[in-house]
């Protein structure tokens, strides 16, 4: 493992695109921070938290593009008073409001109070408020959502606040800041989000494109989580990329320099995405049902080397399902399971009709001797279904998805399967059903 003190920012981000960190692991893009900022471009202090945060001195005041998690409040303001003891915090720009790019503003809020500035103006496109409304809504379904995709237990659960701040100006399709002779020209986009934004700063040539590129197969089919827009987010990549930057400061990985590299980057995660949204509609428009649909779509052969384009957070798969909830609605085709009788009651029956749970574990072992895991792992649902008593049956089920979650690379397959495999240890599906009442919120990411 490199020392997170001394990495040189970079030099990672060549490694990054000469396909030499390992971003599955030692770099993932989502789950490795670093602990400092680094002036990455002069004038431009980057951090790399879960997500990144960039501060950009105008020399009229600061500027800062996206806000990190609590983790970031106090770090990233000690480090910027650290760099620029006395320049004011102007203004804020959330690319969305996910939990990890909405919450380092509030030591310079305070700060602004205590030095006699005028607080900074927070900026933030006009649908991003309703989510702050959702996420209080829904904040323990929520937290359990993120202790599943996260592989975290109850008792590691971090208490995120959900005291936001929000955002004190909104807008709905284009808007230029201008602070100094910067300009900050902020474009709505669907894309991870209904309200995300990207932000080009033509005068230095870079740009911010929040989540809309974080070293990963897009985060456009999560499965626990709201609708996300391939086809727009595919048309904002290009626009991207028509601004011709120099240097792209990802969501969530190193940055890129350099224009061609990022054009590349940028036009082949349009062309991923599009590719998707294309085979899957063709599909649906063939009407057929979305089982086959997910075993036919495939993303482009050409682009599976690409070292940003790899499947380490999201799965292609999920994206195909998103794309069928967006045209289509939520049933999947299959009219038994239209009206459904319950599973428990379905598991009965075919475990009955083959025997007995004994049979149907014996035969998942072999499955997952034979390296068909996916198979195994429906055989033995099927057994805690219908004897959710059984320790023979919760026993079979924590190893096959505790191999099935190592053999997956995608963060959030990985994190489920995990969270089905822990969950059998203490003799349950699912540890956390029924028992989330009254916990902290989650947010999302
Ligand atoms: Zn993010």
């Amino acid at each position: 493992m490199s020392d997170p003190q001394s990495t040189d920012f970079r030099a990672l981000a060549e490694q990054y695109w000469l396909g030499q960190a390992d971003l599955a692991n030692e770099h993932h893009p989502v789950r490795v921070s670093f602990p400092g900022g680094q002036e990455i471009a002069p004038g431009l202090l980057f951090f790399k938290g879960v997500a990144a945060i960039s501060v950009v001195d105008t020399g009229a005041g600061l500027v800062m593009l996206d806000a990190g998690t609590p983790r970031d409040i106090d770090r990233v303001y000690e480090a910027v008073r650290a760099w620029r003891p006395d320049a004011p915090l102007v203004a804020a720009i959330y690319s969305h409001h996910h939990m990890d790019h909405i919450w380092a503003t509030r030591r310079f809020d305070e700060e602004a109070a205590r030095r006699g500035w005028a607080r900074p103006v927070v900026y933030a496109q006009s649908l991003l408020p309703e989510h702050f409304d959702r996420y209080r809504k829904t904040q323990a379904w929520n937290n359990a959502i993120n202790l599943r995709q996260f592989i975290g237990r109850r008792d590691a659960n971090p208490r995120w606040p959900v005291d936001f701040r929000y955002p004190d100006v909104t807008f709905d399709r284009d808007l230029t800041l201008t602070v100094g002779e910067l300009s900050f020209e902020m474009h709505h986009a669907r894309g991870e989000t209904d309200d995300h934004l990207w932000v080009s700063v033509p005068q230095r040539g870079w740009l911010f494109p929040g989540d809309l590129f974080i070293w990963a197969v897009p985060n456009a089919g999560n499965p626990q989580k709201v609708q996300r827009y391939c086809e727009e987010w595919g048309t904002a990549l290009r626009a991207m990329a028509a601004c011709r930057p120099g240097l792209l400061l990802c969501g969530h990985g190193m940055p890129i320099v350099g224009v061609s590299r990022i054009e590349q980057a940028l036009t082949d995660t349009a062309e991923y995405l599009e590719s998707i949204e294309r085979q899957t509609v063709a599909l649906m428009n063939q009407a057929l049902p979305l089982d086959e649909i997910l075993q036919r779509v495939q993303p482009p052969a050409h682009l599976a080397d690409r070292p940003y384009l790899q499947p380490i957070y999201d799965h292609p798969q999920f994206l195909v399902r998103n794309v069928w909830r967006r045209y289509g609605g939520w049933w999947d085709g299959e009219p038994d399971n239209l009206l459904p009788a319950p599973r428990t009651q379905q598991a009965r029956e075919w475990i009955a009709l083959a025997g007995g749970v004994a049979a149907v574990l014996a035969r998942a072992a072999q499955l997952q001797a034979e390296g068909d895991l996916r198979m195994a792992c429906h055989l033995v649902e099927m057994a805690a279904l219908a004897e959710p008593g059984s320790q023979a049956a919760h026993a079979a089920r924590t190893r096959v998805y505790a191999a099935r979650s190592a053999q997956e690379l995608a963060t959030m397959s990985r994190g489920i399967f995990h969270h089905a495999a822990e969950s059998s240890r203490e003799g349950r599906r699912d540890f956390l059903s029924g028992q989330i009442t009254g916990m902290a919120s989650g947010g999302e990411r």
